[in-house]
């Protein structure tokens, strides 16, 4: 808003003191409490807000939280109640599963997380509904109700096997994140690329291309987070739908091997996909990862200790007792400006276009740690309001809270569709 010109015009001194009243009782009464404005709730609430990536499955299966949790003080980002007042149409549940503590059942933990995801669902019929397609996604937005997605996080969920990528699918998983942080057998990772004890594979093995091309045919989401930079190059040189980013931000701004360069970002415009950018506050500032990392060491034995403490006494370790000790390290870092998460919204906009950026928050996976302001579903209309804010249009928000997703996963329906009708008319 301009500043008014009471004082350099010649209206009367009582005409522009009401004025000044009038105008404050306005914002008073447009801004809600968290500072956003009608316009941008109005913009929040005409668009179907899509996020696409959320650990609260962990949640779900470790400490039995129900969605449908109305407790203010539950440090967790996702609840019914939250997803409501953040106008959050669709959630990607993430389906992760920790390589250290599932060793030798990858699977198996896979299918008790897909299965947590359909439960919470089924207890909350009026409010959740499981998705597997746009269309769904559009129909139970209508409904008023949240659409439950899921994706894969890590390739090693389909321990090498092609079968269990189509089994997953069947049971509605829409995405997979080709690497978790580790290297699995046929895709390098970039959290230990620089590991020389992990084997490596300079990017994906000829299976790992092998199973990008049939998650095109079978209409699963290629993701490349997490993945390791000659993993992204070889999976966009291989897939034939676009790509996404479940939960990445921008390398430029924070340098973080997690981060996309600007060429990736690029890259991701001209394959026609989407970076759905993460709101770890690691990721989306510099002094964050800076101390971050300063602390690695001393935070991974503080956390080794805590948890062989657990051992010790006969506990069976979940990821709720990892993220409970992982919090108070996370804590001791000052929390960056809300500002940081807009910067990297606005950074990928600018180098990849409009079209190509979107929200991946991380929520419920980050062990709290995310800039100021951001603390749950609830905040999401914040950034409508910074994005109004930094002159961005009413269609171009709708973009990034969403459409954009809803565009590529529906391209990715497109692409199996024609691969599948190619191959029928082959075994004609
Ligand atoms: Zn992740």
């Amino acid at each position: 808003m301009e500043t008014r010109r009471c004082f350099l015009s010649t209206q009367p001194l009582l005409f522009c003191a009401l004025s000044i009243l009038i105008s404050a009782q306005t914002i008073a009464q447009s801004n809600d409490a968290s500072g956003v404005s009608a316009r941008a709730r109005a913009i929040q609430d005409s668009a179907i807000v899509v996020d696409t990536h959320a650990d609260t499955p962990q949640r779900f299966l470790d400490e039995n939280f129900d969605i449908g949790s109305t407790d203010p003080k539950d440090i967790g980002h996702i609840s019914l109640d939250r997803a409501r007042a953040g106008n959050l149409g669709a959630e990607f549940f993430s389906i992760w599963v920790d390589p250290e503590i599932n060793k030798g059942h990858f699977a198996q933990h896979t299918l008790d997380l897909i299965d947590s995801v359909y439960e919470q669902a089924a207890r909350h019929p009026d409010r959740m509904m499981m998705a597997f397609s746009v269309d769904d996604i559009e129909r139970v937005h209508k409904q008023k109700k949240l659409a439950a997605l899921m994706g894969i996080e890590g390739g090693h969920s389909i321990e090498n096997d092609i079968h269990l990528l189509r089994d997953f699918y069947r049971l509605g998983v829409r995405y997979m994140t080709l690497s978790w942080s580790n290297t699995n057998e046929w895709a390098d990772s970039s959290g230990d690329i620089d590991d020389p004890k992990i084997p490596h594979h300079n990017g994906l093995t000829d299976f790992g291309k092998q199973v990008v091309l049939e998650m095109n045919r079978l209409g699963m989401m290629v993701d490349i987070s997490h993945v390791a930079d000659k993993t992204f190059w070889d999976a966009i040189a291989t897939s034939k739908a676009p790509l996404i980013a479940s939960h990445s931000s921008a390398r430029a701004l924070t340098n973080a091997p997690r981060n996309m360069t600007d060429d990736m970002l690029r890259a991701v415009a001209k394959n026609g996909g989407v970076v759905n950018v993460n709101f770890f506050s690691g990721f989306l500032d510099q002094n964050y990862w800076n101390a971050d990392r300063a602390q690695a060491k001393s935070q991974a034995a503080g956390i080794h200790d805590y948890l062989e403490k657990l051992r010790a006494e006969g506990k069976q370790v979940t990821f709720a007792d990892e993220d409970r000790i992982t919090r108070e390290w996370m804590a001791k870092i000052p929390r960056p400006p809300f500002t940081a998460l807009i910067d990297h919204i606005d950074h990928i906009a600018k180098v990849a276009g409009v079209d190509h950026v979107g929200l991946g928050s991380d929520f419920d996976g980050v062990s709290g740690a995310m800039p100021v302001g951001m603390d749950s579903a609830a905040d999401l209309p914040k950034i409508t309001q910074a994005l109004v804010d930094r002159g961005y249009s009413a269609d171009d928000i709708r973009k990034i809270l969403g459409g954009n997703t809803l565009r590529v996963f529906k391209e990715v329906e497109k692409v199996s569709r024609e691969m599948q009708s190619q191959k029928a008319q082959s075994h004609k």
